[in-house]
């Protein structure tokens, strides 16, 4: 579902992703872990082509993300085709980035009317069925400032399926929450692995990659130093630097 080669990417000077080379499958949980800096979000973004790469190819669903390719040459998208590109993939941040003057339900409703031109009956009917998969039915009419973090959060998610992609990216989606509101999102994402939907997150929930993810890499100054199985990564780490990160975080 999304594949990697020697991805490069730089801010100016500064080099972050030094050759990132992955692969995730359809259905799978891809758990992403590594040292704040090393490069995480950056690559999330490179994904849906929020960050264009430098070097390299990446690729979602067998397309190249950003650019269409004509005997050895590439070409930029355009951005209508790059927007049709992000359709297929939901992201949710480790910040919940609710529109505050919209009802939870108002905003599971809003990009489906306004990206795919779907009505308000059908957009509504979608976003009751997935704001009750999410636990929330009863809030559907509360705005995001009465509600708790896991409860944006989850609304959140449900507002990116709500376009129904092919592929979910999650930025440390728990790691605003207070402690007791990180199960419940969990769940939810749990359920989510367990319907097949192919997932990439970034987390520091070792419990959750260890029970639910299919494969976890972990990423230190921009290359992937370490992947596997979740349980044989961080029960028996090959590398000291995957050692000295698992050591504080687990
Ligand atoms: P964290 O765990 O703290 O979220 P991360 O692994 O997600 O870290 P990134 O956010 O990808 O790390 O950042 C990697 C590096 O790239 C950082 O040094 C950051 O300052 C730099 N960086 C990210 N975005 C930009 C940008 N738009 N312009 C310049 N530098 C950037
Ligand atoms: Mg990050």
């Amino acid at each position: 579902m999304v594949k990697a080669e020697g991805v490069h990417k730089s801010f100016g000077a500064a080099h972050i992703l030094r050759g990132i080379d992955l692969e995730v499958a359809p259905r799978e949980v891809f758990c992403l872990v590594g040292p704040s800096g090393s490069g995480k979000s950056t690559f999330l973004r490179c994904i849906n082509h929020l960050e264009k790469i430098n070097a390299g190819r990446l690729s979602v669903d067998g397309r190249l993300v950003g650019y269409r390719q004509k005997g050895d040459k590439l070409y930029e998208l355009k951005d209508s085709e790059v927007a049709a590109q992000r359709r297929d993939i939901g992201m949710v941040f480790q910040r919940f980035n609710l529109f505050p003057h919209m009802t939870a339900i108002a905003n599971v409703m809003e990009a489906p009317m306004q990206v795919k031109g779907e009505t308000k009956a059908v957009a509504r009917a979608r976003a009751e069925r997935l704001l009750d998969r999410v636990g929330l039915a009863d809030k559907a009419g509360n705005y995001p400032s009465q509600l708790s973090g896991g409860q944006q959060q989850r609304v959140a998610i449900a507002r990116a399926l709500a376009m129904e992609p092919k592929l979910m990216l999650f930025d440390e989606p728990t790691s605003a929450l207070d402690p007791e509101l990180v199960g419940e999102v969990l769940d939810v994402m749990r359920g989510l692995a367990e319907e097949g939907m192919t997932m990439i997150v970034v987390t520091h929930e070792m419990g959750f990659a260890r029970e639910v993810g299919d494969s976890l890499v972990f990423m230190d100054g921009g290359v992937v130093v370490e992947s596997g199985n979740p349980r044989d990564v961080l029960t028996d780490p090959q590398h000291e630097r995957t050692k000295a990160f698992l050591s504080k975080v687990l």
